[in-house]
């Protein structure tokens, strides 16, 4: 496509995608959903929905919604974390950045929910926030 921003795709390759708009600087998500689903955290950018083509011809990217309010998106053949929705915000799609395409040409700029980070986790001196 002529406007692509970024390409991204998963281990496998079954899962692949292009987007054509902006994609939000990368925020790590340390919460325990995220913290499980990817091994470690969230490293997420994010598209509006309307700009993100994906190509699944293979039916493999699957999505598990452990609570109403979010959803993650992974492919069913090789498991690589690929993306994150949250239900109030179906406009947006959150993509876990390192499935990206480098040069992604995107900063890590914060830290959420750090206290639910492990405690083996060393964080990088980044803005932080956390649950009230
Ligand atoms: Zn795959
Ligand atoms: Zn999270």
């Amino acid at each position: 496509m002529e406007d692509e921003r970024a390409r991204g795709r998963c281990l496998c390759g079954a899962v692949t995608y292009a987007v054509t708009g902006e994609l939000r600087e990368v925020i790590n998500c340390h919460c325990a959903r995220c913290r499980r689903f990817t091994g470690h955290h969230l490293a997420a950018t994010s598209a509006d929905v309307a700009d993100v083509a994906i190509d699944d011809a293979e039916g493999q990217l699957t999505w598990f919604e452990p609570v109403e309010e979010a959803a993650y998106g992974f492919c069913g053949r090789c498991g690589s974390s690929l993306f994150w929705q949250a239900a109030s915000t179906p406009d947006r799609l959150s993509i876990c950045a390192g499935t990206l395409d480098p040069p992604t040409g995107l900063r890590t700029v914060e830290a959420w929910w750090v206290s639910e980070a492990s405690d083996y986790h060393q964080r990088p001196a980044l803005p932080e926030r956390d649950r009230e």
